[in-house]
């Protein structure tokens, strides 16, 4: 499957990384320009690749995604589709990354919602010829005096990447209130392209539990139907800064991209899931 070119198993790593004669941290520099050319950047031509080492031995890329006609703050950096491409494994420590150019200030504020931000280690490739010994930096390197999770919540709140989930279920479709002192003030809403779309539902609510959104108690998620009946879920991720949050639309886009999906004419149905604010 073409997804399969997002995401790099353990096994496959290690023997590219032995055949190289490069540790796993020093294959991902490698990885960058392959990953370039998967990017989908129609307004600016900018193609940004990122490649990084998941907790878990596998390796993940990351890729810009730009939408012709619609806002640019809709698109998606290489880095947050990296993030995202993580999310969506249940992977819970991103440990290193390499990318082809500096990741800008929106996406720095980003990375400050992982646990591990302060010593996430980062390689910019395109410096690399000027600056041969810079190699790996970490993220407080590069975001100085950081603004982040810390200052808003307190240590037990899960953060970004790390296990959620937001207590939703498909009983708080009318308001309902659920057992166990849980008040889900949640609504699906479906645009049903589609018979049978309950499938598509749940896997909204699926993606909607997982949402990362501390600062404003809205969790949510979107999912996606491809023309084949193939589903992609999207969760919504919260900053601590708010305006660089990323949307579970542009992550279920993410999803389609990395799943192997093609051009967006071949997304058929969604499903919203939201709940209300604190009150
Ligand atoms: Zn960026």
């Amino acid at each position: 499957m073409e997804g399969s070119r997002f995401v790099i198993e353990a096994s496959e790593a290690e023997f590219m990384a032995r055949k190289s004669g490069l540790s796993l941290v020093q294959l991902l520099p490698t990885l960058v320009g392959p990953a370039q050319t998967l990017a989908r950047p129609p307004i600016s031509n900018y193609h940004v690749g990122a490649a990084g080492l998941g907790s878990d031995g596998r390796i993940f890329l990351g890729v810009n995604l730009e939408f012709s006609g619609v806002p640019l703050h809709h698109s998606v950096h290489a880095e947050q589709f990296l993030v995202t491409n993580l999310a969506a494994a249940g992977v819970p420590c991103l440990l290193a990354f390499a990318v082809s150019s500096a990741p800008c200030g929106h996406c720095r504020q980003f990375l400050q919602e992982l646990r591990n931000a302060s010593y996430l280690q980062i390689c910019i490739t395109d410096q690399q010829d000027t600056k041969p010994n810079s190699n790996f930096i970490p993220l407080s390197s590069i975001l100085p005096n950081p603004f982040g999770p810390f200052d808003l919540l307190d240590n037990e709140t899960p953060l970004l990447l790390e296990p959620h989930h937001n207590g939703l279920s498909l009983l708080s479709v009318s308001n309902t209130k659920i057992p166990n002192g849980i008040t889900n003030l949640c609504n699906g809403n479906c645009r049903l392209l589609e018979k049978n779309e309950f499938e598509l539902e749940i896997a909204a609510l699926e993606a909607a539990n997982n949402s990362h959104a501390p600062y404003s108690g809205c969790p949510s998620g979107v999912a996606l139907r491809d023309s084949e009946g193939r589903i992609y879920k999207g969760s919504y991720m919260e900053s601590a800064a708010y305006n660089p949050s990323l949307g579970p639309v542009q992550a279920a886009v993410v999803a389609f991209v990395a799943g192997g999906g093609g051009g967006y004419e071949g997304i058929v149905g969604e499903c919203w899931w939201r709940e209300k604010g604190r009150q």
